[in-house]
């Protein structure tokens, strides 16, 4: 075992996404795969590539980048809003981007014009989450002058909901993206081929409308890494929940009381939050901190609560002695995955079948 250690449960994921894409399949929706919390893993994307997902959706161009570096052919997505800088990378990694700026737009064609290539783009409209998107009243005007530039494919429309304020895609605000769609494509004259409602936070709405609407694309990461719906975090029925681990190694277990002594001030990540005195327990210490992911996201195995973290350790309350040397295992949420997989120390273990291990 070397240090911490992040082992994705490939055959289960895929299992997951190929469930998801059935069953938005049934409604006409397609899935594009989201690998930006696996940095973009070639082996997850081949998975994800095999359970039918209709395209790889990424934030980071550099994950694109290495998605293509490693010869995986699917369409690409460029989730994040390219930045004026990057816009020649952009053009050479991803398919189509989603964009909110014409400043960015016209450079995305100038870059696509130099690289000889057509570059999509995805129109991000705002419905309230209060994060990326245009106005949907301005919509139509830069559909119009996305139109007008040599270079580029107005690929479709989109919006992004739940991820800052938690606004849940609902009938209302899934209607006023299906409307604005038609609205674009009797002004412009075009046909829009993707109408892209959201992420995983949408699973919930679609299982409860009775009208998808114009509706045909869902980007999809957690749901499928996970198994899990975003806005309560519930088991989403028929998928794996148990897909990912992280490992790291026990250094230190020792009996010591439950009370810190002597004067207190301030910790290393702030105040610690006052305990009650339980007497001597078993404090047991993991090589893992916040270097290394977000401990507060981090299930502990039976038996074993945690008591804190700092930036290099992980202090749990075991039932008994663990000795130095043995590895504790953790089940990750979102973020404690996403911040182990972009962590320097941590080494991922794509798992394809249990006892059946490569890099
Ligand atoms: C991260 C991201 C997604 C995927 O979100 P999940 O909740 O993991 O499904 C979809 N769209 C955009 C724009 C994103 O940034």
């Amino acid at each position: 075992m070397t240090g911490v250690q992040v082992e994705l449960d490939l055959a289960k994921i895929g299992a997951n996404a190929r469930v998801l894409v059935d069953r938005l399949g049934v409604a006409g929706i397609s899935v594009t795969g989201v690998t930006k919390a696996a940095l973009g893993s070639p082996e997850l994307a081949a998975v994800l590539v095999d359970a039918g997902v209709a395209a790889l959706g990424d934030s980071r161009i550099e994950n694109l980048e290495r998605l293509r570096a490693a010869g995986i052919g699917a369409p690409t997505l460029l989730l994040r809003s390219p930045m004026l800088s990057q816009v020649d990378r952009v053009v050479r990694s991803a398919d189509v981007s989603c964009n909110t700026e014409p400043a960015v737009i016209r450079a995305l064609s100038a870059a696509a014009g130099a690289a000889g290539v057509q570059h999509g783009v995805v129109l991000m409209v705002e419905l309230g989450d209060l994060r990326e998107g245009i106005h949907p009243p301005d919509v139509c005007a830069i559909a119009a002058s996305t139109l007008a530039l040599p270079h580029l494919a107005l690929t479709g429309i989109g919006t992004n909901l739940a991820c800052r304020n938690g606004i849940s895609p609902d009938d209302r605000n899934m209607q006023v993206l299906s409307a604005l769609a038609s609205s674009v494509e009797a002004m412009c004259g075009v046909t829009l081929d993707v109408v892209s409602g959201g992420n995983s936070a949408n699973l919930a709405w679609f299982d409860t409308t009775s009208d998808t609407g114009r509706v045909n694309d869902l980007r999809l990461g957690e749901s499928i890494l996970l198994g899990l719906e975003p806005l309560r975090r519930r088991p989403i029925p028929g998928l794996h929940t148990d897909t990912v681990t992280i490992s790291a190694e026990v250094i230190e277990s020792k009996r010591k009381p439950s009370l810190p002594w002597g004067t207190s001030e301030q910790a290393a990540f702030g105040r610690a939050e006052p305990v009650l005195d339980r007497g001597d327990i078993w404090q047991t210490i993991v090589a893992i901190g916040h270097q290394d992911t977000d401990p507060n996201g981090l299930r502990p195995p039976p038996g074993a609560t945690i008591l804190g973290a700092s930036s290099d350790h992980l202090v749990l309350e075991t039932t008994c002695r663990v000795e130095p040397g043995g590895s504790m295992t953790f089940r990750p949420d979102y973020s404690a995955l996403l911040r182990a997989m972009t962590s320097p120390f941590v080494t991922t273990v794509p798992a394809v079948e249990r006892g059946h291990r490569r890099r």
